[in-house]
């Protein structure tokens, strides 16, 4: 008998008849002798209509004392998934009890719509156990040091599921979703991309981190930290399949670096087309520049993610990075205000239309070469590469929009992503 957690995405709870279907593949769990948490999201397409609701009344606000109340009608989504979840396993034939954030309590910080988790208390979790019920929790939400309701950023129930399984010290955390595991790629992108069995924990991060949207990646943060044994698998495999073969499937994101005996130098491919360029010209060549751009930007709460200042000529530089698409049109104006007049930079230009696409591998480490045959593969197809980023495990380019696919294609291909591992 093991402890449990079971998370639910939007679209496995997107109905009355998927509810059921979920309660029956938990039922089938607790059946076979397990101890079952599950943590749901809201039904699909529920938080967006609860926070439009919001928007109809106050378009432009984003006051403190507005993101209080957003979190205040955004948490209430994951409410009713948990009841009607709790009446779906009654039905079955389970005790089943359901409890929102704050009644378990789950603790966050106060920054509301995006709140960290503080800490769980799960004594009232492990007496229900205990007394052979099933504890559904609701996702995504927790309560602040004043007891104000916060919610922990879109994408959020992950993160709740990922923390209730490192403080109730879970055996696994099954992550139940729409996709039926971790890919090389997207598939809708590579037809020929494949289902990792395993991931490791690193690759994981930085795969969610550069735009795989499988997990938000403070769960996968949250795993690592904790340690956290994880497995992404789909939820809509018939709920009556073997457990054992359940158990197996989908991907499990891994801890152990050399469980592989021959690790793939290249794991996946991933891209991000939410980001933008800015490109500061003319700035003076010399120290405390980057902190003069880049300073109001950071104050403004504008996350910064590839820079690059080029060689100087005469003194001046051309300093370059990029923020999130949304954020472009901001960057750009605080810059023209707050950055150019004090710098005396001659122009702001920039490029919404950019993406980003990175090979990601821990096999990088131990390999040289792999960057410079990314370079390649990308200059055989003519793509021009606009930036360069690198860490241990990963390099990402910077290259126009419109080559996106093709770079992916062709990386994919490149590094043998297509080919089944031995
Ligand atoms: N319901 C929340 C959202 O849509 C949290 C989640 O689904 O994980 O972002
Ligand atoms: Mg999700």
């Amino acid at each position: 008998m093991a402890l449990i957690v079971h998370k639910y995405g939007g679209t496995s709870m997107g109905s009355t008849e998927r509810i059921r279907n979920v309660a029956k593949r938990v039922a089938k769990w607790a059946r076979a002798g397990h101890q079952m948490v599950v943590v749901p999201s809201a039904m699909s397409g529920e938080t967006n209509r609860l926070l439009g609701l919001a928007k109809e009344l106050s378009p432009a606000s984003t006051t403190p004392a507005l993101l209080r109340e957003l979190d205040m009608i955004a948490s209430t989504g994951e409410q009713v998934s948990v009841g009607l979840l709790a009446i779906a396993l009654q039905a079955e034939g389970l005790e089943a009890v359901s409890y929102t954030g704050w009644q378990v309590p789950v603790r966050t910080d106060s920054s509301f719509t995006k709140a960290r988790i503080q800490s769980i208390d799960d004594a009232r979790v492990r007496a229900d156990l205990a007394a052979g019920r099933v504890v559904i929790i609701a996702g995504f939400q927790g309560l602040d040091e004043n007891d104000n309701i916060t919610t922990l950023g879109r994408g959020g129930s992950d993160t709740s599921a990922v923390a209730v399984a490192a403080a109730m010290k879970a055996h696994e955390c099954l992550i139940y979703t729409d996709v039926d595991g971790v890919y090389t790629t997207d598939p809708r992108i590579v037809p020929e991309a494949r289902r990792l069995a395993t991931v490791s924990f690193e690759e994981m991060l930085e795969m969610a981190s550069l735009g795989s949207k499988v997990l938000q990646i403070r769960s996968v943060e949250f795993a690592g930290k904790y340690r956290v044994p994880l497995r992404v698998l789909s939820s809509f495999t018939p709920w009556d399949i073997d457990i054992a073969e359940e158990a197996r499937s989908g991907t499990l994101i891994t801890f152990e670096e050399d469980e592989k005996m021959e690790q793939a130098v290249v794991a996946g491919i991933a891209f991000n087309r939410d980001e933008a360029k800015i490109t500061v010209l003319g700035v003076p060549d010399k120290p405390g520049i980057a902190f003069q751009i880049l300073g109001p930007v950071a104050e403004a709460n504008i996350d910064i993610d590839v820079i690059i200042q080029n060689v100087s000529h005469d003194g001046k530089t051309d300093f370059s990075f990029t923020v999130h698409r949304n954020d472009y049109a901001r960057t750009i104006e605080l810059l023209n205000t707050k950055v150019v007049p004090q710098t005396a930079a001659t122009n702001v230009v920039g490029d919404p239309k950019i993406c980003k696409v990175s090979i990601v591998g821990i096999g990088m480490r131990s390999h040289v070469g792999v960057a410079s045959k990314m370079f390649r593969v990308l200059a055989d197809e003519g793509i021009n590469i606009q930036m360069i980023t690198t860490s241990e495990i990963k390099t990402s380019v910077v290259i126009d929009e419109k080559y996106m696919e093709l770079a992916v294609r062709a990386l994919h291909k490149a590094f043998d992503l297509d080919q089944p591992t031995g």
